[in-house]
């Protein structure tokens, strides 16, 4: 699992402006959910084995995700993956599972119960689930945005990311929305040395499957005045060349 994490402090935020981004690591492969063939990074970025992608975004009555966001993300993605027959989106809408905390077993239980969209033929699909309820493992001040939990699997924490952005002084919650949406699909594409290979050093290694730069979309933590002032205005962070080569080097552009 890899997560981006955010610090809540009201405190933080009015002392220093900051915008907190974190990531912890899961350097394990996980298992899918029941039912779901397992894909490698290289079947996004090549299409030697999938020409199309299908994105299903599933999300909590009330928590669709910004059209900006979903947007930017498939800007992103285009930009990366060699996908000649596109890459499109459904939009799927499920009740409240009704908790105020879920683990990464009842995360992977909604998705068994809810995905309808699976790789078939030369289509690959993704899952990203938008949640109410925060992660159970939030500790403290320091919240978890978003977890790649498979191999084509995210969640996005929606309530999390609204209540820590689209105030006065905050980040925009779009421009949230698309960081942690392409920040978790870069785990997906393998990022860093997570399934697709560096062709140079530039893993965090303390930190996981994580860039050591500080200003790249993959980097686990965004506190430096750039990432904020960034984030502040809005700008969501991009790869830098080191984890582009990467893609490159496995398939992608
Ligand atoms: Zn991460
Ligand atoms: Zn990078």
């Amino acid at each position: 699992m890899k997560n981006l994490i955010l610090s809540t402090s009201a405190f933080m935020l009015l002392l220093s402006g900051c915008f907190f981004f974190s990531c912890k690591k899961d350097s394990t492969t996980a298992p899918n959910s029941p039912g779901l063939t397992s894909v490698s990074a290289k079947g996004y970025l090549s299409a030697a084995n999938y020409d199309k992608l299908i994105i299903q975004i599933q999300y909590v009555n009330g928590l669709q995700p910004s059209a900006g966001a979903v947007d930017d993300l498939k800007t992103f993605l285009n930009q990366r993956l060699n996908k000649p027959g596109g890459v499109e989106v459904t939009y799927s809408n499920i009740n409240s599972p009704g908790r105020s905390m879920y683990t990464i077993e009842d995360i992977r239980s909604i998705e068994s119960i809810n995905r309808t969209v699976k790789h078939e033929g030369r289509t690959i699909t993704a899952y990203i689930l938008f949640l109410d309820g925060e992660y159970s493992q939030n500790n403290g001040n320091l919240k978890t945005l978003g977890i790649a939990y498979g191999s084509s699997s995210m969640v996005i924490f929606e309530n999390t990311i609204r209540s820590l952005s689209g105030g006065l002084g905050q980040p925009s919650v779009s421009s949230v929305e698309a960081t942690v949406c392409e920040h978790e699909f870069g785990h997906v594409l393998g990022l860093v040395n997570n399934g697709t290979g560096m062709t140079a050093a530039h893993q965090d290694e303390p930190h996981g499957k994580h860039c050591n730069n500080t200003s790249c979309l993959m980097y686990y933590t965004a506190e430096t005045s750039d990432m904020i002032n960034n984030l502040l205005g809005n700008n969501v962070p991009v790869l830098d060349a080191n984890c582009i080569n990467d893609l490159k080097a496995n398939g992608g552009k």
